[in-house]
């Protein structure tokens, strides 16, 4: 066993840190009530690298491995989480199915665009009646020669605002649907009848927008196939492969917000004062530190071992699962004490707490619910 993390990511690491506290944290609270990440602090993180930290360097990428890239959302995460997802779909689930099944042709056209932030990619999956239950997509995509036909509506796409190119799943064969009927597509923006739609209201994670996607007789060659001919009918794999991978990154986010919660209870907990001493001494307080230090500690080491496991070139299916179901569950837990352990200042909107509280309830929907970790585990198991 080797518990030392290589030179080179601590370094990254140390980079990242310090962006994020001497860029990030500062407008933090400006971003969340404008709703907006100013444009100079995004052309920073291209500057960064930030836009391509998983696509290989053969491609415009920083090429690090699961490892590095863990590290830099861990980092990331410790301050608005808005900053993570902006660039959390070109590195994720938007460029990654272009990346594991695209033609050589494509990843030479879209990755570099995408890895040095130039492009926006984004994802799109979700459907009204196709979440949990992703098989089930309704976005039809017919084909008429060279062509397809591409009908449908998309929703909760996050980026979609600001998205270049998009990832988008359809149904090419209604009986066969995930046996060989859904095909995904790269989309560019500006292709005649694929607009945005509504930009939908959440309850966190502002400054990163959600919104629909809208297909009314999108026209498209075959070309946009990601991987061409031969993946018609084969794109319900791809989607499973990008969230698959998708799954340590979460991890990732939900351990490095959990940290900073940690961090901001220590202090405070050392300078509010009350019966006489600082609510650090009262052992209820103590308790609920403990414990959350505890789980981060448990968290820490399993996201870092299946991160390791993948650089290894092992499958981590279900370590992945288990990773994104104790990491995101295990947040929104460090984050109920935290804004307990502030009391009424917790749940202040001045109060970097409060933010962290409601960011941290998406963890446990998106990518994967918890219900649909626990299935892939169990399914994981049962199989070996
Ligand atoms: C802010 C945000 C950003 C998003 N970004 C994207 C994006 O970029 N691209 C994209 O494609 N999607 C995106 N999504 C969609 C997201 O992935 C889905 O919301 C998620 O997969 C859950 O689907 P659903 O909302 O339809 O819930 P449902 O599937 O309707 O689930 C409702 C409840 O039923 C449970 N459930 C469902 N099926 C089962 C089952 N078989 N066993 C046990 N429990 C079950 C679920 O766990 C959940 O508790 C985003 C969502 C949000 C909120």
């Amino acid at each position: 066993m080797d518990f030392q993390i290589p030179e080179n990511l601590r370094m990254m690491q140390e980079t990242i840190r310090r962006f994020v506290t001497r860029e990030l944290e500062p407008i933090s609270q400006q971003v969340e009530q404008e709703d907006h990440i100013p444009e100079d602090i995004v052309q920073k993180m291209r500057e960064l690298g930030l836009f391509g930290l998983s696509i290989p360097e053969e491609y415009g990428g920083l090429g690090l491995g699961t490892l590095g890239e863990i590290l830099v959302y861990e980092e990331l995460s410790k301050t608005n989480a808005c900053f993570r997802s902006r660039i959390g779909t070109n590195n994720g689930i938007g460029s990654m199915g272009i990346l594991f099944d695209g033609t050589e042709d494509q990843k030479r056209y879209y990755l570099p665009k995408i890895a040095s932030g130039e492009w926006t990619a984004c994802f799109a999956l979700s459907e009204p009646e196709a979440g949990s239950d992703a098989a089930n997509v309704q976005t039809t995509a017919e084909r008429h020669g060279s062509y397809f036909i591409i009908n449908g509506l998309k929703h909760f796409i996050t980026n979609a605002d600001v998205a270049d190119v998009a990832t988008v799943i359809t149904v090419t064969d209604k009986q066969k649907r995930a046996r060989g009927g859904i095909t995904a597509f790269v989309i560019e923006k500006g292709t005649p009848g694929f607009y945005r739609g509504t930009i939908e209201r959440k309850m966190g994670l502002r400054g990163s927008h959600t919104a629909e996607l809208i297909f009314d007789n999108c026209r498209v060659p075959v070309d946009n196939i990601i991987g061409g001919e031969p993946m018609i009918g084969q794109g319900f794999k791809t989607a499973m492969r990008v969230l698959d991978k998708g799954r340590l990154t979460m991890g990732a986010c939900a351990l490095g917000a959990s940290q900073k919660l940690l961090d901001l209870c220590i202090d405070y907990s050392k300078e509010r004062v009350q019966f006489g001493k600082p609510i650090c001494k009262h052992q209820s307080v103590q308790n609920m530190l403990a414990d959350m230090a505890t789980e981060i500690y448990a968290a820490r080491q399993m996201l870092y071992h299946a991160a390791w496991l993948r650089d290894q070139g092992k499958k981590v299916i279900k370590e992945a699962s288990m990773v994104k179901l104790f990491c995101t569950e295990m947040a929104c837990r460090v984050a109920d004490k935290a804004v307990q352990i502030f009391g009424g200042m917790g749940y202040m909107k001045e109060m970097p707490v409060e933010r962290f509280y409601r960011d941290l309830r998406l963890y446990r929907i998106f990518e994967g619910t918890s219900e649909i970790q626990r299935l892939v585990i169990a399914r994981e198991l049962t199989k070996e």
